[in-house]
Parts: C-alpha cells; sequence; structure tokens
C-alpha cells in the first residue's frame, strides 16, 4: 500500500489528487485549498498542502522539465 506523498504524513493514501497518492485528510485539505482558491479567498501561494505536492504532479513534472531545459 503506497503512503500519503505529502512530506512527514506517514498516513495510507487511500485517495489521489492529479495521479499524485494523499491521504484522506490531505484530499480534503488541498480540495479545501482548491474551492478557497478558485472563490479568490487565498492566494496560490497560500495553497501549502497542494505546494507540498507540485511537483509530483504531471504538471508539476512539466514545469520542472521545462525549468531544466533552460536551465
Ligand atoms: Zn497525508
Amino acid at each position: 500500500m503506497s503512503v500519503c506523498s505529502v512530506p512527514n504524513c506517514k498516513k495510507v493514501a487511500h485517495e489521489s489528487w492529479a495521479t499524485v497518492s494523499v491521504c484522506y485528510g490531505h484530499r480534503d485539505e488541498i480540495e479545501d485549498e482548491f474551492v478557497k482558491y478558485y472563490a479568490k479567498k487565498i492566494g496560490a501561494d497560500e495553497r501549502e498542502t497542494y505546494l507540498s505536492i507540485y511537483r509530483l504532479t504531471p504538471w508539476g513534472r512539466i514545469a520542472e522539465r521545462k525549468a531544466m531545459k533552460r536551465g
């Protein structure tokens, strides 16, 4: 069984967000951040849980590959 991808979280991952395995709690947290962000209640840099797994999402990997090509 896989473990939640959020740093320092040792819970079992039962859910996924953008192909990234996360636990129930963090799935809820990310969804909450997502809703607040699109309701413009928080800024992009305030999506802490989401940002902690961003590099593991498909678009996070694409952004990283582009950054590598540039650098
Ligand atoms: Zn978790």
